[in-house]
């Protein structure tokens, strides 16, 4: 935690010092503006104040508040508008973003296929679950589009697109946790996503890229959309289960 005084760098105090000072006040401040965007519910594209205002309500130096812009800037919750009507923007948080830099973290983990997929099942087989009961007219165009839009697939080689199927699943859990961390799991497990050579070795991509693969996935995903429709919630989780331990093991072979 950074110290609660502010007060002057006495004489002598190595810069070093004082940079690691500036910046403790940095994180605290740009923490307490992120509180703050919280408390106000989050209204994107409002100006929350300029530099000035922000000088004046928050008490620190010029370069502690730089800092601070630029770590909000960083992750996403807010950013600096210059000229006439300027000031902190409150931005829209980026999940694309929150993705790639997870698949980074996992990528230099040297997180396994294994891994990987026994998350996925865990997270999946609770978002199915939630979907079989929030399923409604909504969801189930939904899920058609999402059926309908790899069925175009089907017949050719594929990317990870037609494993959007997961990320729609998820989001009709009603759960943002489980529809974020199904998304981010879902584009590291594609082969493609930075590259599958890699996350996996050139045979496992091509293996989930074959074209009778693309076929039987689009099968498999018209079942589990049949058992989330149905309502039956234990049928979606089998069928949902069987068909990540196929891709898991496809990546392992
Ligand atoms: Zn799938």
């Amino acid at each position: 935690m950074a110290s609660k005084s502010v007060a002057a760098e006495p004489s002598g105090t190595t810069t070093a010092a004082s940079r690691s000072h500036t910046k403790k006040l940095a994180e605290l401040t740009c923490e307490k503006i992120e509180m703050k965007i919280i408390e106000m519910n989050w209204p994107v594209g409002e100006v929350i104040g300029s530099e000035a205002d922000l000088l004046a309500e928050y008490g620190v130096s010029r370069a502690a508040l730089r800092e601070a812009i630029r770590l909000l800037e960083h992750h996403n919750v807010a950013y600096m508008r210059r000229g006439p009507g300027g000031g902190l923007v409150v931005a829209e948080p980026d999940p694309d973003a929150m993705a790639h830099a997870a698949a980074v973290y996992l990528r230099y983990r040297k997180v396994t296929p294994k891994a990987l997929f026994e998350a996925r099942t865990a997270l999946e087989v609770a978002a199915v679950r939630s979907a079989c009961e929030h399923i409604d007219e909504d969801g189930i165009r939904k899920l058609r589009a999402a059926l309908e839009h790899e069925a175009q697939f089907v017949g050719g080689e594929s990317d990870a697109t037609i494993h959007d199927f997961h990320t729609v699943v998820a989001e009709l859990s009603g759960n943002p946790a489980l529809h974020l961390f199904v998304n981010v799991l879902t584009q590291l497990s594609a082969a493609g996503f930075l590259g599958a050579t890699a996350m996996f070795d050139k045979k496992a991509a091509r293996s989930v890229q074959a074209s009778h693969q693309v076929e039987e996935v689009h099968r498999t995903h018209e079942a589990i959309a049949d058992a989330i429709i149905a309502g039956d919630a234990g049928l979606a989780q089998h069928r949902t289960v069987r068909h990540l331990n196929a891709l898991a093991s496809a990546l392992e072979e």
